[in-house]
């Protein structure tokens, strides 16, 4: 079934040791050894830097001043506290001190990963934010959120501006054209089991529609039934599970949905699919956009990265970019998500 990973895990079996400690806290949903990495899918983000400055409510640089978490369900934020140096939009005044939420921290002895994209603000840094404010309706109380996720944060040093994007750029028109074609990134973990045990929450049917969670597990048995990837047994129990899906309003946060995958020595050990009911009031009517968000984290469950070409994939990294009213509609792995999916399993 594995036709490549031993040896790279052999070789590499050393250099994992070193990667990101954030994951060694974590209590219950993840090994207390080993890695992590947390990815999501975005709800939105801007083709232009004119289009982020437009939509944002607040521009501003200025320095985090503390920090604190919250718990909301089963995962974990981070408030940061910005104090305003300098504002270019909005009607606050410098001094003005602003909650900027942002996913990842630990709160108590549960962790939440930092995502990806979207590293958290450190204490003492200085940054240009646009920033968006969120309503203040629901359970949770006003603060903003970094516009476009990924997109609106960059860290001032030494009087230079840097993206704190992994994918070092801000916009995904800025596409290489060489890529146009490019598969679907993998990270270097993989599950080495035929079959996956995946809980499926039982109540997401009452809670939100049968359709939702018949479209969740429609999306995540399109791996097994589209690729080589491991075969996919839906159970209710969340027993022996090898996968944890759930789904909650986790208020403005951004993302549709995050996927924290845990392994050591690049060998999977549980993933765990947190799905957000905010921004996605149609329950009864959108059976597909429910499979093509839990198809796309799925993907993060097997080892995938984003897709930041042009290619067709179920891997693009914002929603839209994938499943959208108009097109595309994909609810399915695309042809740049499974070679690389065949390659490793
Ligand atoms: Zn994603």
């Amino acid at each position: 079934m594995l036709k490549k990973s031993l040896l790279s895990t052999v070789l590499f079996a050393m250099l994992v040791c070193f990667c990101t400690f954030s994951a060694s806290a974590n209590a219950d949903s993840l090994e207390d050894t080993g890695c992590a990495t947390t990815e999501v899918s975005w709800v939105s983000c801007f083709d232009s830097l004119d289009d982020m400055k437009a939509d944002s409510d607040v521009i501003i640089t200025g320095t985090v001043v503390r920090t604190e978490t919250e718990l909301r369900h089963d995962v974990v934020f981070t408030r940061c506290y910005v104090r305003i140096d300098k504002q270019e939009k909005g009607t606050l005044s410098a001094g003005t001190v602003i909650p900027v939420l942002q996913t990842g921290g630990t709160y108590g002895n549960i962790t939440t990963p930092e995502i990806a994209d979207a590293p958290l603000l450190k204490v003492g840094d200085s940054y240009e934010l646009y920033l968006t404010a969120t309503d203040g309706l629901g359970a949770y109380k006003n603060y903003y959120l970094i516009s476009g996720g990924f997109q609106g944060a960059l860290k001032i040093e030494n009087g230079m501006k840097t993206v704190l994007s992994t994918e070092n750029r801000l916009f995904d028109n800025e596409i290489d054209v060489q890529s146009t074609r490019a598969n679907t990134p993998t990270f270097s973990y993989y599950w080495n089991k035929s079959s996956l045990t995946v809980y499926v929450d039982g109540s997401i049917r009452d809670r939100y529609s049968s359709y939702t969670r018949g479209g969740i597990c429609a999306g995540i048995n399109a791996w097994a039934e589209n690729s080589d990837s491991p075969k996919t047994n839906i159970t209710t129990s969340s027993a022996f599970a090898d996968v944890l899906v759930n789904m909650n309003d986790y208020g403005a946060t951004n993302w549709d949905a995050l996927t924290t995958t845990s392994y050591a020595n690049n060998i999977c050990t549980n993933s765990v699919m947190q799905i957000n009911a905010h921004y996605r009031t149609k329950y009864y009517k959108t059976r597909g956009l429910w499979q093509a968000i839990a198809c796309h984290e799925f993907g993060h469950t097997l080892c995938l990265d984003h897709n930041t070409s042009s290619s067709p994939s179920i891997m693009r990294r914002v929603t839209k970019q994938y499943y959208i009213d108009g097109a595309p509609k994909w609810t399915t792995p695309k042809s740049a998500d499974i070679v690389p999916i065949n390659l490793k399993y």
